[in-house]
């Protein structure tokens, strides 16, 4: 059997999809953003973050089975009916674990409960094979719209995130794309018009804007790494809603 490497499992969370949810943080990403909002579920090694101002610590990192996070997440099953609800596989990235996530899945399958993968996609291809069968949804990162910039902010590999979303969509998976909006980086009419060109090639059907901010200073704080977006003020309201307005309807008719 697999195991999973899990950060922590989140309860009743809100923003990870649809309904009431539990989300399963496991640890370990293969990218580096610099204004990740969960430094914690970086390294796959388990760590101790301590909060001095509260007075508090806290322990992010324990190897389970796929059927012991199956038992503890069922707990609240009869939650996850109301309004499409489940269970979300967040992290870091889930997809680095996609033995365990693919076990994880088939057995919330089996009891009835749905699995929504929320992933970078900078993996290989078979790791998202490997969990087709058994996950109902995907949430799909996308942090720039070119090849240069994409590694310049993430490390990553930008032709492989867009090829793994092109597959994605041509297998039919459900997917929605979801955009962090982090002034300063990628909110310019340039750059959301070049995201929004790789979606509309894709084929993807459904974006989110994700607005930027700053609730994960603490943890920076608590691991000793200074946050380089410490003092970068959360996008205005309006500008998020108007970009939001404008994602949509291009998404919807196609136009660029
Ligand atoms: S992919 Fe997500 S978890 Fe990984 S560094 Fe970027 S924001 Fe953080």
């Amino acid at each position: 059997m697999a195991i999973l490497n899990v950060s922590n499992i989140q309860r009743f969370s809100t923003g990870d999809g649809p309904g009431i949810r539990t989300t399963v943080f496991l640890k370990g990403c293969n990218l580096r953003c610099p204004w990740c909002h969960n430094p914690e579920n970086i390294s796959p090694s388990p760590q101790t973050l301590v909060f001095k101002a509260a007075g508090k610590t806290a322990t992010y990192g324990v190897i389970m089975t796929p059927l012991e996070v199956a038992d503890d997440v069922s707990e609240d099953a009869e939650f996850y009916n109301a309004g499409g609800g489940g269970v979300t596989l967040s992290g870091g990235e889930p997809m680095l674990q996609y033995e365990g996530a693919a076990e994880l899945a088939a057995i919330l399958k089996e009891r009835g409960i749905s699995t929504l993968v929320d992933t970078a996609g900078s993996v290989p291809w078979g790791n998202f094979e490997a969990v087709l069968g058994c996950v109902n949804d995907f949430y799909f990162d996308i942090k720039a719209g070119s090849r240069e910039k994409y590694a310049a902010l993430t490390g990553g590999d930008f032709d492989l995130i867009v090829s793994n979303l092109k597959k994605l969509v041509a297998r039919g998976a459900s997917v929605t794309a979801r955009i962090p909006f982090i002034p300063g980086v990628n909110t310019s009419d340039e750059e959301l018009r070049l995201i929004l060109k790789v979606l509309l090639d894709a084929g993807v059907g459904r974006a989110d804007l994700i607005p930027f901010h700053r609730l994960g200073s603490a943890k920076y704080a608590a691991m000793g790494l200074d946050y380089p977006f410490a003092k970068t003020l959360p996008p205005a309201a309006e500008e998020v809603a108007r970009t939001a307005e404008l994602l949509g309807k291009y998404i919807e008719t196609g136009i660029e």
